[in-house]
């Protein structure tokens, strides 16, 4: 048999196919970027077409690059959490755009639930709170607004991404896995099942919603690349992250810092309770046990680069930052607070607007740009506090994604938090979790822990800034996020 283990890494702003070998090592790989619809503020949309196409694309380049399907073990598909797609059963063609986990125009609506009191009823019941953020809202959105939707009735599928790219990869399968169903909002974390109160407080169609199933074991199979490939392990991005930094021992944490930031500790077989604001959800599913993770989500990272270079026009790439904050000995008194679409946990204030202070005329551009990279370890350490206080100490914190590439930031964010940042070698942790995963499910490993070995070396950066610098930079910070959640 072969051993290969085929990756769909479909993330928010780029679809990724990626083969890994047994031993962890990446052999082939292939990306798209997919196009971001902002039709007004507040709404972030996809095109589920574009997503599909751009998927098959890239997975049927992977496979040519090791020589065909009969190469391939198993497929495992890790995506972009929360983002929900709309179709019909009996054309498999989309009913409406897919609603993206930034969009806030359900923001009204959950404030309306949460001041109607609620919002323990669903924190106890999800582990999440009532925010835009959660699939739930947005799917009653589309119910009430989009008359594709509204009358599609037997026809209608909802799904997160991973349900819509399993229907279309086998032809008709109605799946989702325990983590991306526990994103939705609609599903009981300590059962596993739907929740019949839950569907019913966020209009959701019953009908429409796929069947829960574990992150590994075998599926069902896709015949579109010639031999047939079984699926073998699904995951949201986030957890698969987990999985892919081994984070597999209570406590262990990983910081992923993408389009947003998410952390993620591991919290064992029980569904731990947040007091502070911080979410409870599944990181994974093996034959029917749960284990679970305490989990804190930003809303921008990475998109804060991004919106700097398109939008602002202050740097012409992402990787410039590193140089820019290098080049000044300090932020000069500036501070980014980069509520560019609310802020998450741990205050969850959806209506918070960004904001920029201390200026004054010696602030340059590269104040503002290192203020910009500061602020992604301001945001961990708010994250860290709340964490602590919920019982969870990180001893250190394993980082991946996108923006730590840039050095400058790793340091930074060890130095702010006060313990040893580890970063691995190989960044791809979200698409290794996935493969894991998959080998897993098609019985290639035993356990989670025998597929770890898939890990490679990983690199620490460790703290050496004075604790004044420290103290007076994270006083700067609390400052400039109250002006923006409290500005009167
Ligand atoms: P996602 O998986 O959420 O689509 P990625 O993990 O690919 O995102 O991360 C991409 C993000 O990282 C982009 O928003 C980009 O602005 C940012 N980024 C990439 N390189 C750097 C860098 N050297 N310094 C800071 N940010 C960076």
């Amino acid at each position: 048999m072969s051993d290969l283990i085929l990756v769909i890494d479909e993330g928010t702003t780029s679809t990724r196919a990626m083969v890994f070998q047994r031993d962890g090592g990446c052999v082939a790989t292939a990306g798209a970027e997919l196009t971001q619809h902002y039709p007004e503020p507040g709404r972030v949309e996809h095109d589920a077409t574009e997503i599909w196409a751009k998927t098959l694309a890239v997975t049927r380049a992977v496979i040519d690059q090791v020589g065909g399907a009969e190469k391939i073990a198993a497929i495992g598909i890790t995506n972009q959490r929360e983002t929900i797609v709309f179709w019909d059963r009996e054309t498999g063609q989309p009913l409406a755009p897919a609603i993206v986990w930034q969009d806030r125009r359900t923001a009204t609506t959950c404030r309306a639930l949460k001041e109607a009191g609620n919002e323990p009823m669903v924190q106890a019941k999800t582990g999440l709170l009532l925010d835009p953020y959660f699939s739930g809202s947005k799917i009653g959105w589309a119910m009430a607004h989009w008359d594709a939707v509204k009358t599609a009735g037997s026809r209608l599928a909802v799904g997160t991404v991973e349900s819509w790219l399993i229907w279309k990869l086998t032809g008709g399968l109605h799946i989702t896995d325990a983590t991306n169903a526990s994103r939705t909002a609609l599903m009981a974390i300590g059962s596993g099942h739907w929740d019949d109160g839950l569907i019913e407080l966020f209009g959701a169609p019953r009908s429409a919603l796929p069947e829960i199933v574990d992150c590994a074991g075998r599926f069902g199979e896709t015949r579109l690349f010639g031999a047939p490939i079984p699926i073998c392990g699904i995951a949201g991005d986030q957890q698969a992250a987990t999985i892919g930094q081994s984070c597999l021992q209570i406590g262990e944490t990983k910081a992923t810092f993408g389009t947003g930031a998410f952390v993620l500790s591991q919290a064992g077989p029980i569904p731990p309770t947040s007091r502070n604001r911080l979410l409870s959800t599944i990181a994974w599913q093996i034959d029917g046990r749960r284990a679970y993770a305490l989990e804190g989500s930003v809303f921008v990272a990475g998109s804060l680069i991004k919106w700097l270079r398109d939008a602002v026009g202050l740097i012409g790439t992402a990787a410039e930052t590193e140089a820019l904050a290098r080049s000044v000995p300090d932020n000069g008194g500036t501070f980014l607070v980069p509520a560019l679409s609310g802020l998450g946990a741990p205050w969850w204030e959806p209506e918070a607007r960004a904001a920029i202070s201390g200026l004054s005329f010696s602030t340059g551009k590269a104040h503002i740009v290192r203020a910009a990279l500061e602020a992604m370890a301001h945001q961990a350490h708010d994250l860290k506090t709340a964490f602590a206080a919920d019982g969870v100490d990180w001893a250190s914190v394993r980082i991946d994604g996108g923006m730590v590439a840039n050095d400058w930031m790793a340091q930074d964010m060890a130095d702010i938090l006060g313990v040893n940042v580890e970063r691995p070698k190989f960044a791809e942790t979200t698409a290794l979790g996935a493969a894991m995963l998959a080998g897993v499910g098609r019985g290639l490993f035993a356990n989670l822990a025998e597929a770890s070995a898939m890990r490679g070396h990983v690199e620490t950066f460790t703290p050496h800034i004075a604790e004044t610098t420290r103290t007076a930079r994270l006083d700067g910070w609390r400052s400039a996020v109250q002006r923006v959640i409290a500005p009167d």
